[in-house]
């Protein structure tokens, strides 16, 4: 799946240095800058620099509320902080996971927008609970669409599961049909359980919307199983008759199967 994407960079003669910390940005020569990371010294016209956001919790806990993971605010299913009367919601609050049922910090839009929406209700009287979160996230690269929901194989170990994956590779429409592209997928299930824990897409097309049903497998606690057997849809634009998650899903029962 990495592969793809580096691939994909490297088409667009994007350079990407991996384990190359910024240590600093200094003036070059003909008003240029100098980015200096690891052992280079990379020249620029400009920088962008993008770091990543983190929670702005520090009044919260200095008025002693109890903080999460990545110090974000800490809420029940409510949304109601450590103080009942004090409600948080979005990028700065913590959030239940789907998978592992634990404390989490995703800030994602969807679920910033719905608790926004219920802790305002439940600030003015309601009685609403935020359903958990899956992470389901999407991006485009280039040509290529990038999709995940739920828990990687290194995240599901991390949680305390014996997670195995299968990766598949099919066209991104039947056969018959022109202009197909290659849709890699990766699913993880928990050997012990047989439950799907995750997946991941990377295709041309057709990724971002099928991100979903593993969103939506995950919410049922659908087992691999369960979910080779889900009836998508299939037309010659959209996909070979074997959808591409069911073939990985297929492949995931087997594997599934074999570590039992
Ligand atoms: C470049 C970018 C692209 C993104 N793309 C995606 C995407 O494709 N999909 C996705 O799911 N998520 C995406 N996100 C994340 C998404 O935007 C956030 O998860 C979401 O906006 C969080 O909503 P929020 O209400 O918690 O915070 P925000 O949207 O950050 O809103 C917080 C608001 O509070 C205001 N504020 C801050 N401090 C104070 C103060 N002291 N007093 C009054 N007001 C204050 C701010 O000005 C801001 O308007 C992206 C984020 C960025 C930065």
């Amino acid at each position: 799946m990495e592969q793809r994407l580096t691939k994909q960079l490297d088409a667009h003669n994007v350079g990407l240095f991996t384990g190359a910390p910024l240590q600093g940005i200094e003036m070059g020569g003909d008003s240029r800058l100098d980015v200096l990371a690891g052992d280079r010294r990379l020249p620029a016209d400009l920088v962008l620099v993008a770091l990543g956001v983190e929670p702005n919790s520090e009044v919260a806990a200095g008025a002693g509320l109890d903080l999460g993971p990545d110090r974000t605010l800490a809420v029940n299913e409510h949304l109601q902080t450590s103080d009942p009367d004090i409600f948080a919601a979005g990028d700065c609050a913590d959030a239940f996971h789907v998978v592992t049922g634990k404390r989490a910090w995703i800030p994602l839009a969807l679920r910033a927008n719905r608790a926004g929406k219920i802790a305002g209700a439940n600030a003015v009287g309601a009685n609403l609970a935020v359903p958990p979160v899956a992470g389901t996230a999407v991006f485009r690269l280039f040509d290529l669409e990038v999709a995940r929901s739920g828990l990687s194989v290194v995240e599901a170990s991390a949680a305390g599961f014996d997670p195995v994956s299968a990766v598949i590779h099919a066209p991104t429409r039947a056969h018959s049909f022109p202009g197909a592209g290659k849709m890699s997928v990766e699913l993880v299930a928990d050997s012990g359980s047989g439950r799907l824990l995750g997946g991941q897409i990377v295709a041309e097309e057709g990724a971002a919307h099928r991100i979903d049903t593993v969103a939506a497998a995950l919410g049922a606690s659908m087992s691999a199983q369960d979910f080779a057997g889900l009836d998508l849809a299939y037309a010659p634009p959209f996909g070979p008759t074997w959808d591409p998650l069911l073939v990985a899903g297929t492949q995931l029962v087997k594997r599934l199967a074999t570590s039992a």
